[in-house]
């Protein structure tokens, strides 16, 4: 039996939206997936229908959360929808979570066109 990929979502508030188009657009990959999530993206996620593992709130500490799984090999990939335009209160954290997937060589989108990439190769 193949193990199923395990797959994080992030989007800031800008990206929210995009997000949950996103997910709707590639629904019959993700629901193959175990999806992680931080807590209010993975809130908008669960609306879609989609089972998540919800962490924290990004800036309460779920992007840190994230990142220690992938540290710990547990996370396939990650898809993270960074706002470019916005200030955010956990800015080290995402800088973290970003250096973190450098040192373990975790696959991380930054934007959709990414992410679809690298869903699609995960689920291949
Ligand atoms: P959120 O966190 O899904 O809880 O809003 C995302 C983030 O800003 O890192």
């Amino acid at each position: 039996m193949m193990t199923k990929k395990r797959i994080a979502l992030i989007a800031h508030d800008g990206k929210k939206a995009e997000m949950v188009a996103f997910v709707k657009d590639h629904r019959h990959i993700l629901a193959e997936m175990e999806i992680t999530a931080t807590g209010t993206t993975g809130g908008y996620v669960e609306q879609t229908g989609l089972n998540v593992n919800k962490k924290l709130s990004g800036p309460k500490g779920g992007d840190a959360q994230i990142a220690a799984m992938a540290a710990e090999g547990l996370l396939d990939g990650i898809l993270f929808f960074r706002d470019p335009l916005g200030k955010h209160p956990h800015e080290p954290d995402v800088q973290m979570l970003m250096r973190i997937c450098d040192v373990h060589n975790v696959p991380i989108a930054t934007n959709p066109a990414t992410a679809s990439l690298i869903l699609e190769a995960l689920a291949s």
